[in-house]
């Protein structure tokens, strides 16, 4: 009996502390949603495109409270953290709606306030909410979250599986320069400032080319070395790994010792404050993808894309066994993983690349040991570039999209102008998403590589009502987003 009553009155009590939390909260409920992927996966884009509906009130069927005409208006508001950058927000659309220009990629952490004033849908809601929410939206490279496992990782650790890497088939050519350069370094030397310098370098260089070729590797800390942000050229940056360690420390004075404790200040300077600051106080998660051009690039890269986020899961992961939970005991509650810039793909393929997302999902989701969050998937466009339409060849009546190629495009033999409207013939992908991971040989019994023909267009045109207003951005299921990440905060 005694049990039951003190279980009772630690419930009440529970229950009355979230009433009282509800109250002390009223005058400024927030909702931190962190906005990251790797570069040029559609960061900035995608908020760009989620302010602008929000505040032009755009045309979004599945965000419920828009839909039901409860939101009574959206705007921008001064952020609350003054140590970090605002989100270029108005530059961004000026680029995109003025300009049609893709604007600047996210380069470093940035973050803009969205306060939405809305009625709730409920009765008790209307009693007990202040009818307003403000979303922090928090813009960060996806690489810096490939950082996390370093903090597990000793010098001699880190150098040791940097230099099991560069033997990997597609990684050997590229990293030819670094791996002679090392092979000429004696990691017991006396430590030099000009040999740091140029290992850091040329170590930054091979990572570099890795992301930027086209099997699109992705997996490549430290991340810092590709995303510097406002660190480039700082000593916490000026290290690599070495080869041939002769112990775990390096002898005082050496270039081991030199580059060991860089590589522990990069640790405690960079990574530590980034997670502690910004990561381990989300709410709320999308992590963007950049699917096609993987699909597009083959089973390798996909391999890739698997690992990468895998390792951004593992981030978010609560509990026990993760390196993040001496840093933090909050827990994202959702996240949402979407694959942006399906206006590159007919309405057909759209479910058939939320099929393969979702499976890329669940295998990430497996390996990262992942529970405790609600994880959800999409395919989708913040900007829809593109329309649709149908070309007849002979017979065949063919699905095609429309839009305007980038300056400088081609198709076959044809460069375009950057003003020219075409229709394009972008290829399906395959009905069973199980093919694009099968082994090259059987994925070539199955389908074509490149399995889309990815021509990058123009922004679209922005139509305008009489008055001269501009209408809201065009999307493909971002409203899905919206209801996802923000839709239960204002029910
Ligand atoms: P970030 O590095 O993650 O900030 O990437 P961005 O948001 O700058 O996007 C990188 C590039 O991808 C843009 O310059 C566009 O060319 C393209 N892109 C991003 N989102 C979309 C989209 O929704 N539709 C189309 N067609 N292209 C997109």
């Amino acid at each position: 009996m005694a049990t039951s009553l003190t279980t009772f009155t630690d419930e009440a009590l529970i229950a009355f502390d979230t009433l009282a939390e509800r109250a002390t909260g009223l005058f400024s409920p927030t909702l931190r949603l962190g906005v990251t992927g790797l570069s040029r996966a559609g960061k900035t884009v995608f908020i760009s495109a989620f302010v602008h509906n929000l505040i032009h009130g755009g045309r979004l069927p599945l965000f419920e409270a828009q839909k039901s005409g409860r939101i009574a208006r959206a705007f921008l508001e001064e952020q609350p953290d003054d140590a970090v950058p605002r989100f270029q927000y108005e530059d961004h659309i000026g680029a995109l709606v003025d300009d049609r220009v893709w604007p600047d990629s996210t380069r470093a952490i940035s973050e803009l306030r969205l306060t939405i004033e809305y009625e709730s849908a409920s009765a008790w809601g209307r009693l007990l909410s202040s009818g307003r929410l403000s979303v922090d939206i928090v813009d960060y490279p996806g690489e810096w979250l490939l950082d996390l496992p370093l903090l597990g990782k000793s010098y001699a650790e880190f150098s040791h599986e940097a230099f099991e890497l560069v033997h990997l088939p597609v990684r050997e050519e590229l990293s030819a320069e670094w791996r002679e350069l090392a092979a000429t370094v004696d990691a017991s030397a006396p430590a030099d400032e000009t040999l740091a310098r140029r290992l850091a370098e040329v170590f930054a260089g091979y990572l570099r080319a890795c992301k930027q070729d086209q099997r699109a590797l992705s997996t490549l800390p430290p991340g810092r070395f590709l995303m510097p942000g406002d660190l480039d050229g700082s000593p916490a940056l000026t290290f690599a790994p070495l080869p041939k360690l002769a112990g775990d420390r390096g002898r005082p004075g050496s270039l081991h010792a030199m580059m060991e404790r860089r590589y522990e200040a990069y640790k405690t300077h960079v990574i530590k404050p980034f997670f502690r600051e910004h990561v381990a106080r989300l709410d709320r998660q999308i992590v963007l993808i950049d699917a096609l051009q993987a699909l597009n690039a083959g089973p390798d890269a996909l391999v890739d894309l698997e690992r990468a986020l895998t390792e951004i899961l593992s981030c978010f992961r609560p509990g026990r066994g993760n390196l993040l939970s001496d840093l933090f005991s909050h827990r994202i509650g959702r996240i949402l993983i979407a694959a942006t810039k399906a206006d590159h793909l007919h309405h057909e393929s759209h479910d058939r690349l939320q099929a393969i997302v979702r499976r890329l999902a669940d295998r990430a989701i497996a390996r990262a040991n992942f529970s405790g969050a609600d994880v959800d998937v999409l395919a989708m466009a913040a900007v829809r570039a593109t329309r649709e339409g149908t070309v007849k060849q002979g017979r065949e009546t063919l699905p095609v999209i429309i839009g305007t190629p980038l300056k400088g495009e081609t198709i076959g033999n044809e460069t375009f102008d950057g003003e020219t409207e075409t229709a394009v013939f972008p290829g399906d992908l395959p009905e069973k998403p199980g093919a694009v991971f099968a082994p090259p040989k059987e994925r070539a019994k199955v389908m074509d590589d490149p399995l889309i023909r990815f021509v990058r267009f123009r922004p679209p045109r922005i139509e305008r009502t009489s008055e001269g207003v501009s209408l809201s951005l065009p999307h493909i299921r971002l409203d899905r987003a919206l209801q996802f990440l923000v839709g239960d905060r204002l029910a």
